[in-house]
């Protein structure tokens, strides 16, 4: 097969770790038979200085031709005093507004090799940690009606909370899909007993249900699951939910495996295109140290090479590769155990490229 890919490689430590996830994708290419052909836009930062604004309508192009999109990180506080119109992140919402990206996935994993990593103790990580938030990504409270108004004397603000039912059925069939692909278990994450948008939340993922017998659907309210991801998060395989109880939760449950830098997600279209990112930021402060942990970028790779270029062999090589890298007892700093061995960015990613 052939794929374009763009990369927005951006600041700090990301065109470290893109250039790592880019050396997987070279091998992957090279060992199961296709051609990669990537396009590189700067995105955040960099562009801000080179074109005094955070993506160009070209770069922003190259965006929309691609078979998808591979991001490393934006931002850093060489930017933060730009006036909001032009900041780094601004790009990143411009790219997922432009390309409709409207489900975020992000898997939670807790590789075996690194439980020790893990804040959680040994019986609540025993049972494994292998999870996956779909969160809505472009509707509900964010994107509402915001308003600030004196009403008696006094400031009063609203943030308006919305969901259309078309929005819930969208994001709820890629949780079902993805279920499918999975161990066949959704929960659907609602306040359904406080929330208008969550009852119709919940009536729409029942309406769905019907349609996916094969998928074990539970529904649970945001408050126990935040408590059950602490608790039990083994008992999970795919959660679904809206927009800001996902932001929150897909954050609680990253710190389940040790290292921010581990963590890959991807944003999803209707379509096949997507963009893959890690979930960390620039990390300005090991940045131009060849030190960064690149395995979330890597396993970004993966999932574009599983979700928008149905490659599932090719995707299970990266992560058996990543797995057996650790196995071996390979770390990057944030994950150094005793008795393991330190390397650097570039050495990781080159144990993964010769692992598959
Ligand atoms: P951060 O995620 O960049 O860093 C937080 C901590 O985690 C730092 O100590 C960092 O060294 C460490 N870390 C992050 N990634 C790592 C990796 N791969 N390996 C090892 N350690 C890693 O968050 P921050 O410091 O709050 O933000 C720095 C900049 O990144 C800010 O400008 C922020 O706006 C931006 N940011 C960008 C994105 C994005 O591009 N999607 C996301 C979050 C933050």
């Amino acid at each position: 097969m052939e794929k374009k890919i763009t990369v927005l490689a951006g600041d700090g430590i990301g065109p470290e770790i893109v250039a790592e996830a880019r050396r997987v994708l070279d091998r992957v290419a090279e060992v199961f038979g296709h051609r990669f052909d990537y396009t590189y836009v700067d995105i955040g930062g960099c562009a801000i200085d080179k074109y005094g604004v955070p993506i160009t309508d070209g770069g922003m192009d190259a965006c929309r031709r691609a078979d998808s999109v591979l991001l490393g990180a934006v931002g850093g506080p060489k930017w933060d005093g730009c006036p909001p119109s032009v900041r780094p992140e601004k790009a990143l919402l411009a790219v997922r507004k432009e390309l409709g990206l409207f489900a975020n996935l992000r898997p939670t994993k807790l590789f075996p090799q690194l439980a020790g990593s893990s804040p959680l103790r040994d019986e609540a990580a025993e049972g494994g940690i292998d999870l996956l938030i779909v969160r809505e990504l472009t509707g509900g409270v964010y994107f509402g009606e915001k308003t600030t108004k004196t009403v008696g004397g006094e400031l009063v603000a609203t943030d308006v909370m919305s969901y259309s039912e078309h929005e819930i059925e969208r994001i709820g069939r890629v949780a079902f899909e993805t279920a499918m692909k999975r161990r066949r278990r959704l929960a659907s994450v609602d306040k359904a007993n406080v929330l208008e948008t969550s009852r119709l939340w919940r009536r729409t993922m029942h309406r769905l249900a019907e349609e996916y017998p094969e998928v074990g659907y539970s529904d649970i309210l945001v408050d126990n699951t935040a408590m059950q991801l602490i608790k039990n998060p083994s008992q999970f395989d795919v959660i679904v939910t809206e927009n800001m109880f996902g932001d929150i939760l897909s954050d609680e449950a990253s710190m389940l495996t040790g290292s921010i830098g581990m963590m890959p997600s991807a944003s999803l279209s209707s379509g096949t295109l997507g963009m893959y990112e890690p979930i960390h930021g620039s990390a300005p402060d090991i940045a131009g140290l060849d030190a960064a942990n690149p395995l979330g970028t890597v396993l970004s790779a993966a999932m574009m090479l599983r979700y928008s270029f149905g490659m599932a062999a090719e995707a299970d090589a990266v992560e058996a590769a990543v797995g057996s890298v650790l196995l071996d007892g390979y770390r990057t700093f944030d994950i150094m155990s005793d008795g393991c061995t330190r390397v650097s960015c570039s050495r990781m990613g080159s144990l993964v490229a010769e692992r598959i």
